[in-house]
């Protein structure tokens, strides 16, 4: 068993708090990805679990054991950072069996599992080769080879795919996915990617300014944000966020926006968040429309077409079919259904309905 609890920890530098009461609990054998902008306190947690950092306040348990002031050597963990970490002059076989050494694991014995671990990530081919002669895919399978060369009780990742290209990010995703199914170890990962967060985790925890704003599976984040920060964060383009009023379940916005039927909410501050892929161009003599709104731009990505129209002062992104056809100016009807749509009051940043 090797959970990871966090219970009310705080980690300040001088009068900032970066990480304010964060209380947390990895389950065992499970990937938990911490998800959040530049700056939220992502890194910081990770180190308080590494030990790299100490906590300022709270407790933080790895399985049963309390590892408040216990040395990073003596924690079980193995990390993958963004910048990969690798001994320049040492070979692509001595930097993977580094942690084999350190713990004085013979030498025959070392070989053995360096090729073992090697050829699990396509890297035997390059054992003699020094990290420069490398590409930084290769490079960054080398540090996840050091990392999966033993079995700790966690798995530390800290963005261990930003290096990457676009395609090789994609493919090593996969690849780490995979590996984490199969080492079975607990694994925290950290991103600012909510692609990446939505396709690796089982759990999910959004973090703002320091402070976890939601924790779930990816799809409960996804359809379920419970904060204005959670909706726009997840989700790409990110949904549609509308300033205006909602009075008895009836919205308006400034623009001329009217949305009916939102329950019996009323909220003097009120954001209507609707997602591109919930919203549709509507055929003319279609079924009742919500906004007849004029094309500002149009984008082809291949699977679809993403359509931004003018909405009164807003610009709403609308995800549309992929032979979706139409020109600058050109007034479509859109529509969308009020059940796919959220309330949030500006006031308290949180959903009402
Ligand atoms: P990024 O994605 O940019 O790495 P992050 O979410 O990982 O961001 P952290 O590195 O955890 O963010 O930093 C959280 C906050 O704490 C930031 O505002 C940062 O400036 C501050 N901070 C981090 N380390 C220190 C330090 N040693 N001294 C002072 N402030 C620090």
């Amino acid at each position: 068993m090797a959970s990871v609890v966090f219970q009310h920890v705080v980690k300040k530098f001088g009068a900032f708090t970066a990480v304010s009461d964060l209380n947390l609990e990895v389950r065992d054998k499970k990937l938990l990805v911490l998800l959040g902008p530049s700056g939220c306190g992502k890194t910081t947690t990770m180190r308080m679990v590494a030990g790299l950092e100490e906590v300022t306040a709270g407790d933080i348990f790895i399985g049963s054991d309390r590892v408040n002031g216990v040395l990073p050597k003596y924690r079980d963990v193995a990390m993958v950072f963004q910048s990969y970490a690798l001994y320049p002059h040492l070979s692509v076989a001595d930097n993977i069996g580094y942690p084999l050494k350190i713990r004085k694991v013979p030498e025959d014995k070392r070989r053995r599992m360096i090729m073992e671990v090697a050829r699990r990530v396509e890297l035997d081919g390059l054992l003699d080769r020094l990290p420069k002669q490398l590409s930084g895919g290769q490079r960054q399978r080398v540090a996840l080879a050091r990392a999966i060369i033993r079995t700790p009780k966690v798995f530390l990742m800290d963005e261990p795919l930003s290096n990457l290209d676009a395609k090789l990010r994609v493919q090593m995703r996969a690849e780490l996915k995979h590996l984490q199914h199969e080492l079975q170890v607990t694994t925290i990962y950290v991103t600012h990617d909510q692609i990446e967060a939505m396709t690796l985790a089982d759990r999910v925890a959004v973090m703002n300014k320091g402070v976890i704003e939601q924790l779930g599976t990816p799809r409960e984040i996804y359809n379920d944000p419970r904060t204005l920060f959670v909706a726009g964060f997840i989700g790409s383009p990110p949904m549609n966020l509308i300033d205006g009023e909602v009075k008895d379940g009836v919205f308006t916005s400034p623009g001329g926006i009217r949305v009916d039927g939102l329950g019996s909410a009323s909220v003097a501050r009120a954001v209507l968040g609707v997602r591109p892929e919930d919203i549709h161009v509507i055929p003319a003599g279609g079924a009742k429309a919500n906004i007849a709104a004029p094309i500002y731009s149009v984008e082809l990505t291949g699977e679809s077409t993403l359509v931004t129209v003018r909405a009164g002062a807003a610009l709403l992104a609308v995800r549309a079919d992929k032979n979706f056809a139409g020109d600058y100016d050109q007034i479509v009807q859109v529509g969308f259904s009020p059940e796919r749509a959220f309330v949030f009051d500006r006031q308290s940043q949180e959903r009402v309905d």
